[in-house]
């Protein structure tokens, strides 16, 4: 590498870094980090809205993709066995009502993101900047009831090249089960499917920033958290990339307005004018939103 690729390389990588470490969610209120991000997730959406949402197991293609599905790589068998969550109620579920895994453990994260030439190389341990839950799930804490998830969380080898300028493909492609995209917390997000293709949301039990850690120790979301630290008002911010390269925002649209995932295309995402690599371009990105299926329903570039 030469010493100009080098500076540049330096120079692109210290402004991500410097937005990390400053994200208001990560580091404020340490302590009710889980009513904090009850707070922002309530905030911006209708009450009601996320006090009913659709539970969705099984809502996906293998075939062709479809708006508000996910186009899944892999079919699931069909009729697993589903016990009666108190936060569930006939086909929907209330997200604000739903038992959150305890604990306030702290992680230090290593994430860093490298631009160069047309690359984006990310490279991390996986863990959040944020606070977790306490891993496994004690027997003493009421979750365990519903999921008594034995995995601890792990520091993991996360190393991704993915496009800088990534272009929409001829054809999305479908999404495997593990990580689909790294967000700027640290932390991977999975698609919205449980191992046994039910909603992960309503499925798995969660901490109060809505991840979790899987049998390689993994921590991951299956949804929007607002420990990602979104802005407030306007666009949601860039929390993360997809790994087809496209950026990952939150759930609001151009003029701030809380978008759902008929709003979005099949893959979960729209065009309008963003800010990208330091310049304001009219290009695809996709969108979290408070329902299904919560993040991409497929990859809209090339993974
Ligand atoms: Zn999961
Ligand atoms: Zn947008």
């Amino acid at each position: 590498m030469t010493l100009a690729a080098l500076r540049t390389a330096f120079l692109l990588a210290v402004p991500v870094l410097a937005g990390c470490e400053s994200m208001p969610a990560l580091d404020a209120d340490s302590t009710t980090v889980g009513d904090a991000a009850l707070a922002q997730l309530s905030s911006g959406a209708a009450t009601s809205s996320l006090g009913s949402l659709p539970v969705d197991d099984g809502r996906y293609t293998t075939g062709a993709p479809r708006k508000t599905w996910v186009y899944s790589c892999q079919s699931f068998p069909s009729g697993s066995g589903s016990q009666s969550l108190p936060w569930v109620s006939g086909q929907t579920w209330n997200s604000k009502e739903k038992v959150k895994v305890r604990g306030t453990v702290g992680w230090t994260r290593s994430l860093t993101i490298v631009r160069r030439g047309t690359q984006r190389t990310i490279s991390g341990n996986g863990l959040p900047g944020h606070q977790t839950g306490t891993f496994p799930i004690s027997p003493s804490d009421p979750a365990y009831e519903y999921d008594q998830n034995p995995n601890a969380i792990a520091p993991q080898s996360v190393s991704y090249s993915i496009p800088a300028n990534p272009a929409v493909a001829a054809a999305p492609s479908c999404l495997n089960m593990g990580p689909i995209g790294i967000m700027l917390t640290g932390a991977q997000l999975f698609n919205a499917f449980d191992a046994q293709g039910r909603d992960a949301a309503v499925h798995e039990l969660l901490d109060s920033c809505w991840g979790h850690p899987q049998q390689q120790g993994a921590y991951h979301y299956h949804t929007f958290s607002a420990c990602m630290g979104d802005s407030v008002t306007g666009h949601s911010k860039l929390l993360g990339y997809a790994l087809d390269g496209f950026g990952i925002y939150g759930p609001r649209g151009q003029d701030g307005t809380v978008l759902w995932s008929n709003d979005l295309d099949e893959c979960h995402g729209h065009a309008h004018v963003i800010a990208w690599n330091g310049k304001r371009v009219t290009m695809y990105h996709y969108h979290f939103t408070y329902d299904f299926p919560y993040s991409l329903g497929c990859y809209r570039g090339s993974p």
